[in-house]
C-alpha cells in the first residue's frame, strides 16, 4: 500500500516562485490521485505488491497488461512526485558545488549553457511531460509520467515537472517563466545527494 509522502516544507514555502495553490493541488490532489489509483491497480495485481517500484517501473514491459498501463501512469506519478518536492526547497537556487558541479562545467561548459540546455529541452517537451538530468549530465525528456528507468536508464539526479498541472494557475501558458522561476527553488543538496549513491 502506497501513501502519500509528507513535504518537508510547507505548500507556502516557495510562494515566491510557486503558489501555495499550486503546491496544494499538486502534492494534495494530483500526486494523491496517483497514490490512489497505483494501489488500486495493485489490488489487481496482488504479486507485484512484493515488488519495489523502482523495478516495476523498470520492467514495465514485462508487466500483465491489464495493469501495465495503469503502473506506467500512477505508479510513474508516485514516483516522480515522490522525488519532485524533495528536488525543490525554500533555501534553494543558486548553483551546484563539488563534484555535480565539475561535471556539469566539463560536460556544457558553464552553469549557465546547462540551464539553457535543461530549459531548451524543457521547453520542447510537447503536452506533458519530464525533463532529467541523468548521472552521466545527460539532459533527457518523457512524455506522461514515463520515468529514465523505462528506457533502460538510471533513475535521475533532477528532474522537472512540465505538465501544466505543475504552472498553469500560476503562469498560464508560460512554460518558460514557470522554468525561470523554477531554478530559484532547486534543492542542489538533494542533486549532490542522488550524485554520490548514483
Ligand atoms: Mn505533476
Amino acid at each position: 500500500m502506497y501513501h502519500l509522502p509528507p513535504m518537508s516544507y510547507g505548500y507556502g514555502e516557495l510562494s515566491k516562485y510557486i503558489s501555495k495553490d499550486i503546491m496544494e493541488l499538486h502534492h494534495s490532489k494530483h500526486h494523491q490521485t496517483y497514490v490512489d489509483k497505483l494501489n488500486k491497480a495493485l489490488d489487481d495485481a496482488p504479486a507485484l505488491k512484493e515488488r519495489p517500484l523502482e523495478t516495476l517501473l523498470a520492467d514495465i514491459d514485462s508487466l500483465p497488461t491489464t495493469v501495465q498501463t495503469a503502473i506506467r501512469n500512477h505508479g510513474g506519478g508516485h514516483y516522480n512526485h515522490s522525488l519532485f518536492w524533495q528536488w525543490m526547497s525554500p533555501d534553494g537556487g543558486g548553483q551546484p558545488t563539488g563534484d555535480v558541479a565539475a561535471q556539469i562545467t566539463e560536460k556544457y561548459g558553464n552553469f549557465q549553457a546547462f540551464v539553457d540546455e535543461f530549459t531548451s529541452k524543457s521547453l520542447g517537451v510537447f503536452g506533458s511531460g519530464w525533463v532529467w538530468l541523468q548521472p552521466n549530465m545527460d539532459i533527457i525528456t518523457t512524455a506522461n509520467q514515463d520515468t529514465s528507468m523505462m528506457q533502460g536508464l538510471p533513475a535521475p539526479l533532477l528532474g522537472l515537472d512540465v505538465w501544466e498541472h505543475a504552472y498553469y494557475l500560476d503562469y498560464k501558458n508560460k512554460r518558460d517563466d514557470y522554468i525561470a522561476a523554477w531554478w530559484n527553488v532547486v534543492n542542489w543538496d538533494f542533486v549532490a545527494e542522488r550524485h554520490k549513491a548514483s
